[in-house]
């Protein structure tokens, strides 16, 4: 079934997989598919014994090890030995930039789906400035800086961040098409900041809804989510994050702005996870989501930016608004609630979900025709039928890295990218068939709306799309 499956390109040297959890065992059948390369060099570097059963039954070669600060370099040294092959990195607890850093040193291509910090980062570390995904974006950004060029190393390619970064831009066009400006696309990052900008955009909400669900009721002490537990847990008790736009004239009292680095984002004083806003997904229509921190809040904010860091003339707001599956929304009142981490997780297996669907997007706001929701509404039940081993979370998360992959390949000294800064027809060329339905929607909800009329709020009338009238009270 060729024709079903394009073969993109040959992997030469080793292809390494850090970590195989839900995202590393719905990657793998991916690669298999998608490229040519030598199957014994497939190796997967994971310390949890429970994955040791499936990687011999598919005769895939298991490193059952942690990476640490101490060992990555000898570990990954040996077997990128030759100076050739492809590092996917699908991990938590590990060092994206020392991980990358080695890499590029071994003239080895690189890609993760979030800059992840060695374990201990998210939770020891007191100042909360230095835990944000600002900080954690801006140690990438300097290295960046610091050793231009050479081997490519795609940083926070999964789904988000990653795909809706690709998604903005298809949404660009469409509301350029749409509102009687169609242009070809912008060939630089000042192109497409300026588009944004001439098209009135005022901010971005990365909008997801989840509402795959299991038939057997969550049990009370277990966290249960639709990805990694771990991943969400560690991000969702870093500070809220948000892109800063130029729109604003409020600032939260509990907000915190940055002296280094980019400028383009701020903090609250409050975890990311129980911090509410109003925002709009297709399915439910008007809901809350979480504010939880991302990298592409930032990563989005700062390449659509028009002018100085410090004094733009232009730059929207970007923020997370995660509406996750139901059974992991009682996972968090319960943990927030307790102030107690549960000790027994659950991922959702493509298997025991019997209803339901990823729908995640990109949905910009304040422009003439109010807000377009653009992106991926994929059920688990065609997931199951594009993919094994991977639920519709998963299978959005794993076809943005093939996608990267495949880019990576093609662009192989392109040095440190973001999602931002590639290629994203071509990106969304290899994921779409993976997507399921990818539709834009426009919508004349604003978050003036949502409202109960025997309880006012302090918001701004004056302008719908102010942060002060999306963030729940
Ligand atoms: P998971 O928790 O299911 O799996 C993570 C794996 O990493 C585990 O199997 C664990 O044993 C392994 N691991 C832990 N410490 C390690 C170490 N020191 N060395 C090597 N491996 C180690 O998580 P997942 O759902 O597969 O997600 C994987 C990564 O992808 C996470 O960092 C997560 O945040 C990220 N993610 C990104 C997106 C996105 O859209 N960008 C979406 C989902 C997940």
């Amino acid at each position: 079934m060729a024709q079903d499956h394009p073969v993109y390109g040959r992997i030469d040297g080793p292809v390494v997989m850090i970590g195989f959890g839900s995202i590393g065992k719905g990657t793998w059948p991916l690669i298999e598919r998608h490229f040519e390369y030598d199957a014994d060099q497939f190796v997967v570097i994971e310390p949890d014994a429970r994955q040791a059963n499936f990687l011999r039954q598919h005769k895939i070669r298991h490193l059952q090890i942690a990476l640490t600060p101490e060992n990555h370099r000898e570990v990954l040294g040996e077997l990128f030995r030759g100076g050739k092959g492809f590092c996917v990195n699908l991990s938590v607890d590990t060092s994206s930039l020392d991980l990358m850093r080695v890499c590029r040193e071994l003239g080895v291509l690189y890609i993760d789906t979030v800059v992840e910090p060695w374990a201990g980062f998210y939770f020891d570390t007191r100042d909360n400035a230095a835990r944000t995904n600002y900080a954690l974006r801006e140690s990438v950004r300097a290295e960046k800086l610091a050793q231009p060029g050479g081997p490519t190393a795609v940083s926070c390619c999964g789904a988000n961040p990653g795909m809706v970064s690709w998604f903005v831009k298809e949404a660009l066009m469409t509301l350029a098409r749409d509102t009687g400006r169609e242009q070809a696309p912008p060939t630089d990052r000042a192109g497409w900041a300026r588009l944004m900008q001439s098209l009135g955009v005022k901010g971005v909400h990365i909008a997801e809804r989840d509402t795959q669900a299991r038939r057997k009721p969550r049990p009370r002490g277990v966290f249960v989510n639709t990805w990694s537990v771990e991943g969400f847990i560690s991000e969702g008790f870093q500070p809220a994050e948000l892109g800063w736009g130029t729109h604003e004239t409020w600032f939260p009292d509990n907000g915190h702005r940055h002296d280094t680095g980019c400028k383009a984002g701020i903090w609250l004083d409050r975890p990311g996870a129980i911090t509410r806003v109003h925002t709009w997904c297709p399915t439910p229509g008007p809901q809350f989501g979480f504010l939880v921190t991302h990298n592409e809040a930032i990563s989005i904010a700062d390449y659509y930016t028009v002018g100085e860091a410090d004094a733009p003339a232009f730059r929207p707001t970007c923020h997370y608004a995660y509406h996750p599956s139901d059974d992991a929304v009682l996972s968090l009142h319960e943990m927030f609630g307790s102030g107690r981490q549960q000790t027994s997780h659950h991922i959702l297996d493509a298997d025991e979900i019997v209803e339901g669907i990823d729908e995640l997007g990109v949905l910009l706001y304040g422009h003439e025709k109010n807000a377009l929701w653009y992106g991926s509404r994929l059920s688990n039940e065609e997931a199951k039928e594009l993919a094994p081993f991977q639920n519709a979370t998963g299978l959005q998360v794993t076809s943005a890295v093939l996608a990267g992959m495949v880019w990576a390949l093609e662009n192989p000294e392109a040095g440190i990218v973001e999602t931002d800064e590639m290629d994203h027809a071509r990106c969304l060329h290899v994921q779409r068939p993976y997507l399921g339905p990818v539709e834009a929607h426009y919508t004349d909800w604003t978050p003036l709306q949502d409202r109960w009329e025997h309880f006012p709020e302090d918001i701004d009338e004056s302008d719908p799309w102010q942060f002060r009238n999306v963030l729940a009270t």
